[in-house]
């Protein structure tokens, strides 16, 4: 139905977009523990990089923090990240006791298994990914230092000396496909012998959610990426529009910080979501851009995702009735 005075938008809506199988997973083991251990429920770091999720976990019982160290002996359970943790991490809650859950995402886990294969065969490790950003941290811990070298970008693949002898790489889960792919050039001209990981490390989640952005952007005059700023793979999509034809991509929380009068004047724009943020927020820019345009929507979907990952043990086993 078409709404006389208000100009006519066409909104493309990128898919797959939003949650993964890594954060639906991530976000159960937090909402299944406070069911099953009470409150509070201890969760280290952002369980996923979205404040709307972290705030309606803490409305429901969870607290976050940023170190163990910061959670009183209660016997409360804490929840690890769907980002993973360095080896230290378990092992501080081990030395205190604490009954800890595990939500790093599956395929971060592999990632790490990788790396220590690579290191047990005698591999030097280089890490392709964001300085900082807890999977890297993450993935760094699983190592002795000095193990893994981090390698950011092309410039650093250039100019990194690794140790003699045999070299492997890593990635960061939510890199650009494109970016990850220079830096690779770059890394096996340099180092022809660089052992692969047996499945790339670039989640299915990250390849999908870009070749959705890479299939509108052409069309598209403008692309909002509702994500968080601290969200890798929500920052990689804006960028991923931009290098893929769109003229302008905005990065929005959000709803209520997405300003629909950003459309003026176009036809066509497109949406897309990281991993992190949940659908509720998406539909929260649509509601904006309602307010002010004749909304035409078009789903634009490029890969159907089925993939579910198992929960950790503790939480599978059905709950025993005790009289
Ligand atoms: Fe797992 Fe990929 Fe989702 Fe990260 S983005 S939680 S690696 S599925």
């Amino acid at each position: 139905s078409s709404s006389p005075g208000k100009p006519a938008l066409t909104v493309l809506l990128a898919g797959p977009r939003g949650f993964c199988a890594g954060v639906d997973r991530a976000i159960k083991i937090v909402e299944l523990a406070i069911e099953r251990y009470g409150t509070p429920v201890y969760v280290r770091h952002e369980i996923v990089h979205n404040r709307f999720v972290v705030e309606g976990l803490q409305a429901k019982g969870a607290v976050f923090v940023e170190e163990l160290d910061e959670i009183p002996d209660d016997g409360q359970p804490v929840i690890f990240s769907a980002h993973g943790v360095p080896r230290s991490v378990p092992a501080a809650a081990d030395a205190r006791q604490m009954l800890y859950l595990d939500a790093t995402c599956p395929l971060v886990s592999k990632v790490h298994r990788e790396a220590e294969r690579h290191h047990a065969n005698g591999s030097h490790i280089l890490l392709i990914g964001h300085a900082g950003h807890p999977e890297v941290v993450g993935t760094m811990g699983q190592l002795p230092p000095g193990a893994v070298t981090l390698v950011e970008d092309s410039e650093q693949a250039a100019t990194v000396q690794p140790p003699p002898g045999p070299l492997a790489y890593a990635t960061q889960t939510t890199l650009s496909v494109d970016d990850t792919a220079e830096v690779l050039d770059v890394l096996r001209a340099r180092f022809p012998d660089l052992s692969a990981p047996v499945k790339e490390d670039i989640c299915y989640a990250t390849t999908n959610r870009q070749a959705a952005v890479k299939a509108i952007a052409e069309r598209c005059e403008l692309i909002v990426v509702v994500g968080a700023a601290n969200s890798s793979n929500s920052v990689r999509l804006r960028e991923v529009a931009e290098r893929a034809g769109c003229p302008r991509a905005v990065l929005v929380p959000r709803g209520r910080d997405f300003d629909p009068a950003l459309a003026d004047g176009l036809s066509t724009i497109g949406i897309s979501a990281g991993a992190s943020a949940p659908e509720v927020l998406v539909e929260e820019v649509v509601a904006r851009l309602r307010e002010r345009f004749d909304v035409r929507i078009e789903d634009v979907t490029v890969a159907e995702e089925k993939i579910i990952f198992n929960l950790p043990r503790p939480l599978r086993t059905p709950r025993v009735a005790v009289a």
